[in-house]
């Protein structure tokens, strides 16, 4: 069975259409309902597509009937979306709201374990003053090259676990930069992966390191 029919399959039987996939479609609206469920353990309720982490909820106009579903189903279905004010949107506008919602989940993901891992540096030196760290990214989502190369040695000292690209640096103000034109090479090294690709452009023209 292809995903067309066990789409339809699943579907129909909830709709006031009862025969056709693409007039049944237009009955459900996605309105900015989203979970994250933190490792991909769900299987899509339209599609049947295994291993979803996201679900993001369409629920049907005429008669409430919700689903839980991946983003990409809304898309490929072409299931239209509201905007915040509840103003339906068209098949673009549609698509960019669901992809928008799903960065937001992906982020947001990406903050919790950056949090995480902080605490648990924290947790394990006593004298390590990690609020400041904490309200610094919080603030600003991103750390200067010099916190972050002192966090990731700490990180490494105590084997806390942590995700090089959950740490962004942020490197706009003279400050920064003279920060990564004085750094020894193998930090450099271990903020590599923190490095957005334009970050590491400009490591590369403005250093004499070598990735
Ligand atoms: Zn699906």
């Amino acid at each position: 069975m292809n995903w067309a029919v066990r789409s339809a399959d699943n579907l129909l039987p909830l709709s006031e259409e009862k025969h056709h996939l693409n007039i049944a479609l237009r009955e459900w609206l996605y309105a900015g309902d989203m979970y994250d469920l933190e490792a991909p353990k769900e299987s899509c309720e339209l599609c049947e597509h295994p291993n979803i982490r996201y679900q993001f909820k369409i629920v049907n106009r005429s008669n409430g009937n919700e689903m839980l579903v991946g983003s990409e189903c809304i898309n490929k279905f072409g299931i239209s979306a509201t905007d915040e004010l509840g103003v339906i949107l068209d098949r673009e506008g549609s698509r960019r709201r669901v992809n928008r919602d799903r960065r937001f989940l992906v982020n947001e993901a990406r903050k919790r374990r950056m949090i995480n891992a902080l605490v648990e540096l924290s947790a394990s030196e006593e004298d390590f003053d990690i609020d400041s760290f904490i309200s610094y990214v919080l603030d600003r989502d991103a750390f200067t090259p010099n916190q972050l190369a002192v966090l990731i040695w700490r990180f490494e000292q105590h084997n806390v676990e942590y995700k090089p690209s959950d740490f962004k640096i942020v490197i706009r103000r003279d400050r920064e930069k003279e920060q990564l034109r004085r750094m020894d090479d193998w930090k450099l090294r271990k903020l590599w992966q923190s490095l957005s690709p334009s970050q590491r452009n400009w490591v590369q023209k403005n250093t004499d390191f070598k990735p």
